[in-house]
């Protein structure tokens, strides 16, 4: 019990509001679905923003939201137009949900997000964080948005502990934004915790000088500042070992679409293979697709860190002799990938082959 009490912390000196909010007024950056805050637009930004930097971001919330400006033409969207949007964004299972939830979002609720921080709970691809996000920020309802920047500004307030990967952590951090959560500004307090998070109190480096709750943290002027938050190591990811081989044939790449299921499914990749192949062995491969390579060249090796796998990839780029696409490929030239196929940033380094950069 006694330890339970250490590890949990203590709490911040006083309401921490006023001063977030003051400050976040005067500092928020400005950004395209801040300026026009609707539950859709918070939606798409939030998925987006998901294991994505916020200049990274941007431009493609902006791209997505002219092509797409309504839940229902998010739901109408083609699959390859849609994969285009999101082509280099990389996690495509919340691409997927997106339409998912837009398709039910058209058939349950008119087109409409529901008002509603449970009915939005429901819908695929949207978990506690993002339902609390458009309900408080696109609905104005009084709810907790913790993400790992609340999570680590909390946690240092707090000087607390406990490790935040644990869902009592979670729970516990969501009851303390909502015990100093003013329902008013519901939107505004949690925007302005992940912008604190994002902008003052940094992984590793916090700016306590510049921070409008310093004189409330417990952890302000101790080590714990940089310290904090308490997070388990993540398990080491598998590494798996793929060959890649950009085969050209009159200024066309042989490219084929994944299957429906697992790691990058329904995108298109060069010709490959899950496993590590010798020259001889990737060659005689490509006979047995009637691929004849008339030049072999190493190509420079990749890595590309999926959240349980690491893909390492070497391969060769070779010239084939002219040769109708085996069953399941197609050629593409560079226009063609550049408009039409949807090739994941893990193929970021050999995509830029193909498009002779
Ligand atoms: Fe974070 Fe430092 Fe501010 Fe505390 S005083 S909330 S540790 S930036």
């Amino acid at each position: 019990m006694e330890q339970n009490e250490q590890t949990a912390g203590c709490p911040p000196r006083g309401p921490i509001a006023p001063a977030l909010l003051a400050w976040f007024y005067r500092h928020r950056r400005s950004l395209p679905f801040r300026e026009d805050p609707t539950p859709y637009h918070i939606w798409i930004s939030e998925i987006m923003l998901q294991q994505t930097r916020m200049s990274a971001a941007v431009p493609y919330y902006l791209r997505f939201m002219e092509a797409l400006p309504t839940v229902q033409a998010l739901a109408d969207c083609p699959e390859d137009q849609l994969a285009k949007l999101w082509e280099g964004l990389g996690y495509y299972s919340r691409m997927r949900n997106l339409q998912k939830a837009a398709r039910v979002i058209c058939r349950q609720y008119g087109g409409q997000l529901p008002a509603s921080l449970e009915e939005l709970k429901k819908l695929p691809g949207i978990g506690e964080y993002t339902a609390g996000a458009i309900a408080s920020i696109g609905f104005g309802l009084p709810a907790p948005a913790v993400d790992g920047n609340v999570l680590r500004v909390f946690s240092r307030l707090w000087r607390d502990e406990r490790d935040i990967s644990t869902p009592a952590a979670k729970k516990e951090c969501a009851a303390r934004v909502m015990a100093q959560q003013p329902p008013e500004s519901a939107g505004d307090f949690n925007q302005a915790l992940m912008e604190l998070g994002g902008l003052v109190c940094l992984p590793g480096t916090p700016d306590c000088a510049a921070c409008p709750l310093a004189g409330l943290c417990s952890s302000f002027g101790t080590p714990d500042a940089a310290r904090l938050p308490v997070k388990a190591p993540r398990p080491q990811r598998r590494v798996c070992p793929v060959t890649v081989v950009l085969a050209e044939s009159r200024g066309k790449f042989l490219l084929s679409r994944r299957g429906k299921g697992g790691l990058l499914a329904g995108l298109w990749q060069p010709l490959l293979w899950e496993e590590k192949l010798d020259s001889p062995v990737a060659r005689a491969r490509l006979g047995a697709l009637g691929l004849e390579p008339e030049d072999w060249q190493p190509l420079p090796s990749a890595r590309h860190l999926f959240t349980h796998v690491e893909w390492r990839m070497e391969g060769w780029q070779c010239r084939v002799k002219p040769a109708p696409a085996p069953e399941g490929f197609v050629w593409a030239g560079p226009e063609e990938i550049r408009q039409e196929y949807a090739l994941p940033g893990a193929f970021k380094v050999y995509r830029a082959r193909m498009l002779g950069r």
